[in-house]
């Protein structure tokens, strides 16, 4: 993706807005003062005005120095750069290609779903761990916790995350053929179809009367994962939504 800057607000573009499309500009944003024009590939830009072309590498560094620290639960998530002097509960996540800065309503829904439980001394799976948030957040609350991913590339800036909170986290490639059952609890945020497909397996991963929270539910397709879960034995407990996202809780 490149990024160009100009100057000066749409009304200044109107002239030749409809150019930056034909020489195939996928999107256009107006944002202090400026006009971001992204394009899939590199052009020359034969138009006036005064442009700038971030590189790539800037590119997600813009991204990275945009966010905010980010509340949830007791917990405060940072970027390693973010200074913090509240009394919330500190959870530093580098920003990288793994999900899971902590800015998604399903992360932040799962955070505080894992601050309610007692998890101290328990055994936690956090399936599809990405960044490494939750199984670290579960660490910090007092798990002993393991996060899986299928994704090979996570895996290193999730250890690393756990090692900038001093947590003793693990991670493992794979999914939860990769899990070392039972487990107290378990956390997915995943996608409801694939909450259903997992169902089975969450239940036989966890011991009798422990419990898994599921999110990455889009509130129109919360149907999809509760028939699944319930046909796999477990019963609903708890239900939260933030906007359109839904995470609920289930007991074996
Ligand atoms: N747990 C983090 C959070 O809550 O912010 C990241 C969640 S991210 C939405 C989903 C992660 O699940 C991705 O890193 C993806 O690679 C992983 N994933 C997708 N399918 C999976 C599966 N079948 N088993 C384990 N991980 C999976």
């Amino acid at each position: 993706m490149h990024v160009f800057v100009l100057k000066g607000s749409f009304a200044s573009l109107d002239a030749y807005l409809p150019k930056l499309f034909d020489l195939g500009a996928s999107g256009l944003e107006e944002k202090d003062g400026e006009v971001w024009a992204y394009f899939p590939g590199r052009i020359e830009l034969p138009l006036p005005g005064e442009w700038r072309e971030l590189a790539d590498t800037d590119w997600l560094e813009v991204w990275k120095r945009g966010l905010e620290p980010v509340k949830a639960g007791p917990f405060v998530v940072l970027a390693p750069w973010h200074e913090w002097s509240g009394p919330e509960q500190r959870l530093v996540i580098e920003p990288g290609l793994a999900f899971g800065t902590g800015h998604h309503e399903t992360t932040q829904m799962a955070l505080e779903a894992l601050a309610a439980a007692d998890l101290r001394g328990r055994r936690l799976l956090d399936v599809g761990t990405g960044s490494g948030i939750l199984a670290i957040a579960a660490s910090l609350l007092g798990a002993d916790a393991l996060g899986v991913d299928i994704d090979p590339q996570v895996l290193p800036a999730a250890r690393e995350n756990a090692r900038r909170n001093g947590t003793s986290a693990r991670f493992k490639l794979g999914s939860l053929e990769a899990a070392e059952p039972p487990y107290d609890a378990l956390v997915a945020n995943l996608y409801a179809e694939l909450h259903a497909e997992l169902a089975p397996a969450y239940a036989r991963a966890l011991g009798p009367g422990r419990r898994v929270w599921i999110t990455g539910i889009l509130s129109e397709r919360e149907e999809v994962a509760r028939e699944a879960m319930e046909k796999a034995g477990l019963t609903l407990s708890g239900r939260r939504q933030k906007g359109e996202w839904v995470l609920l809780e289930y007991h074996r």
